[in-house]
């Protein structure tokens, strides 16, 4: 029984699909025939680059179209394998396709047959050849297509059982509702939002998958704007407990620190005393560098929450981390007679108990912990300021958890959320725009500077040395692989922790003790290693990027970053960050080991730059925004498009969203609120959950 398809069928009645197909759809988050339509694929495979077959380099991702001449007849090795091989040409040069498994396919290649065949080149001692390469008819009269689109796979679906579907559901497109009103889009030449989707599945060339993307990731952008000021709005709407400056003996404390604030300390912990003194919910961004000062203003925030009477709390992303946090604000803290206590799961339960009742009876003025704060039954006495460090690390919905938790009689907490890693200006203010920002745009004074060298993969032999001269000085080396092992199909070539931790220390590096970490290990395995690299047990720390977060080891003082033309340059300067901290000169060594100019250029930026927000302006020109969005998606936000979105297309958004708001009444507006409050609800209300 055929059934008559809408946006709102079942994907299981297309044709072709079924239970089965259906059931993996589901696990994609494709339910009916619209989610399907918005479930956009996650690459194209650029077939209509046709390369000749001479100009092909080695290891090169790559379409051909070929004439063949002649196929082997299949061979069967070792029980059912079976492999033959056709060879084929075009005007430039001639290679062979070889195909395992498809003893059946030998027919459909016969002489003068001709093919757009697509795959990877290699070139070896009997020439040029593509190992399963993708192959297209060529036929009189029908066009091949440029793109092919690459979907998001889950067992048993193909990516041609996707594109049969997706093709026999494409003309529903035209039924697609419009989010934003037409007339702004098209003034803006872009298309109708069915009309892009309909691209998105079937671009006929670049210039229209770039139009298409365009108009979804303009809408997306401006519905996320949307929420995000409906989210600030409604924090300000809140009460709040006003925290003064009046009797607190805030000068003394500012006196009593160990250094002068800088000047962007200074500037920011206004702002922050401004808001605080307010009825409503501070909700703010500290921004800064590492190592910029964030921890000494959250201390002056929890000063003055704590001398106004109430309770503070500081949550950080690892128990390390936190753990650090509680011995520094004991440091800033105590003398004041603010009593600090650290909370986090690794501690006996008698001690959590007894930290638990201080924390619910008033006699600790701030708790430090983990998440377990959030999560685990956790009781305050009065809560009144809510610290988050590393705020990249958190959802909405986790900060929201937390100020729900230490909400009393109705009046909220005052949050400041500290980030890792700075953003453009241009660009925090429309990402994070449900929250005010503070920037700590200067590091204070005295500070080394970090040397980074950019050396290609050639140079090896010279970083192992380099190494061993700082570690016999009493120095402590990071290396940094973007991967845990290496990939098994060969395809990948970027270096592994675990296959680089072998090589040192059976070969170059050998006697040195060093240790290995990676995201694949449990925490209290990883907690060791760490643990061990910062009392000098080992020397050497291979490791993924694991490390970023939380890691404190003054006495290292090299870090050799490896593929570091994969990374992106926040990241870098990010990972850069954990050496030079202590009285020693540092060095960062990027390897680059996959020469293409633009790394290059990039990884120069790197060496002549050492100002987090330079480093980031750099990323934002070159990369555009989609890294940044990156960070806020983490976990919470997913933006099918708006990763693309460049940065007068962020403006506009500004300025519509503006608009938008100043006639919210407007029937025209009804579908992108619609659409904002669906945004809010898939991201669990954001600021606002009851
Ligand atoms: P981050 O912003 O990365 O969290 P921290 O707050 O950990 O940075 O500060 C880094 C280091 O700088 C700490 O050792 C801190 O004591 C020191 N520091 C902070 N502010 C100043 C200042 N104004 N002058 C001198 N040292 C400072
Ligand atoms: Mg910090």
């Amino acid at each position: 029984m055929a059934v008559r398809l809408t946006l709102d069928t079942s994907v299981k009645y297309i044709k072709g699909i079924g239970e089965a197909r259906a059931a993996a759809f589901s696990r994609l988050g494709v339910e009916t025939v619209g989610d399907l339509l918005e479930f956009y694929p996650r690459g194209y495979e650029e077939r209509g680059r046709i390369v000749p077959v001479a100009d092909t380099l080695n290891g090169e991702l790559c379409a051909v179209e070929i004439t063949i001449s002649e196929t082997s007849a299949p061979r069967y090795i070792r029980g059912n394998l079976s492999v033959f091989r056709s060879k084929a040409a075009d005007e430039s040069g001639s290679m062979e396709l070889v195909f395992f498994n498809t003893p059946f396919m030998a027919k459909s290649l016969a002489k003068g047959r001709r093919f757009r065949a697509y795959g990877r080149m290699k070139i070896g001692v009997r020439g040029r050849e593509m190992v399963s390469p993708k192959l297209e008819p060529i036929v009189e009269g029908k066009t091949l297509p440029y793109y092919v689109p690459v979907y998001k796979l889950a067992v048993p679906l193909t990516q041609k059982n996707i594109s049969s579907a997706v093709a026999e559901v494409l003309h529903l497109c035209d039924g697609i509702e419009e989010i934003l009103p037409l007339e702004i889009t098209q003034n803006m030449g872009l298309i109708s939002r069915g009309e892009a989707i309909k691209l998105m599945h079937k671009p006929a060339d670049k210039k229209e998958l770039s139009l298409a993307r365009k108009t979804l990731a303009f809408t997306e952008l401006a519905v996320f704007r949307l929420a995000l000021s409906g989210m600030r709005k409604n924090i300000h709407k809140e009460k709040a407990f006003p925290l003064k400056m009046a009797n607190t003996g805030i000068k003394n404390f500012f006196s009593k620190l160990p250094f002068e604030l800088t000047g962007a300390q200074k500037r920011s912990v206004k702002e922050i005393f401004a808001d605080l003194e307010k009825g409503t919910p501070m909700a703010r961004l500290l921004q800064g560098d590492v190592g910029s000062g964030k921890t000494a203003v959250a201390a002056a925030a929890i000063y003055l929450c704590v001398k106004n009477g109430f309770q503070a709390c500081l949550m950080a992303p690892t128990e390390i981390l936190a753990a650090q946090h509680k011995k520094t604000m004991d440091k800033f803290l105590s003398p004041f007679g603010i009593k600090t206590e650290l909370l986090i799961s690794g501690l006996p339960a008698s001690e959590k108990r007894r930290v638990r009742e201080g924390i619910k009876d008033g006699s600790v003025n701030l708790v430090v912990g983990t998440h377990a704060l959030i999560t685990d039954n956790t009781e305050f006495h009065k809560c009144a300021l809510a610290v988050v460090d590393e705020q990249h690390r958190f959802g909405v919905r986790q900060r929201a958890a937390l100020l729900q938790k230490s909400e009393i009689d109705g009046s909220r907490a005052h949050m400041l959320v500290m980030s890792a890693t700075p953003i453009p200006r241009s660009l925090s203010l429309i990402i994070f725009g449900d929250l005010d920002v503070s920037f700590l745009d200067e590091l204070p004074p005295g500070r080394q500077k970090i040397e980074t060298k950019v050396v290609s993969g050639d140079d090896t032999e010279k970083v192992y040395s380099f190494i061993r001269k700082e570690i016999e000085k009493g120095g402590r080396a990071y290396i940094v692989c973007p991967l845990i092992e290496e990939s098994e199909s060969g395809d990948d070539d970027r270096r592994a922790a675990e296959s680089y931790y072998k090589d040192i220390t059976d070969g170059a590096l050998k006697g040195i003790p060093a240790g290995l970490l990676h995201g694949r290990m449990k925490p209290a395995e990883k907690a060791a290693v760490m643990e061990d690299f910062a009392q000098g047990e080992t020397k050497i720390l291979v490791s993924t990027t694991v490390i970023e977060v939380g890691v404190d080891v003054p006495e290292a003082t090299v870090m050799v970053i490896e593929n570091a033309e994969n990374f992106g340059l926040s990241q870098l300067h990010q990972l850069r960050g954990r050496i030079g901290r202590g009285k020693n000169r540092s060095v960062c060594v990027l390897v680059n080991r996959n020469g293409g100019s633009d790394g290059v250029e990039r990884l120069r930026i790197m060496r002549d730059t050492c100002d987090g927000f330079k480093v980031a302006e750099a990323d934002l020109e070159r990369r555009g925004p989609g890294d940044f969005f990156g960070e806020r998606q983490s976990g919470e936000f997913s933006f099918a498009c708006a990763a693309i979105g460049d940065m007068s297309m962020l403006g506009e958004t500004d300025l519509l969203v503006k608009q938008i708001l100043a006639d919210s009444e407007n029937p025209v507006y009804t579908a992108v609120f619609q659409a904002a409050d669906k945004f809010l609800e898939r991201t669990g209300g954001g600021l606002t959950v009851n």
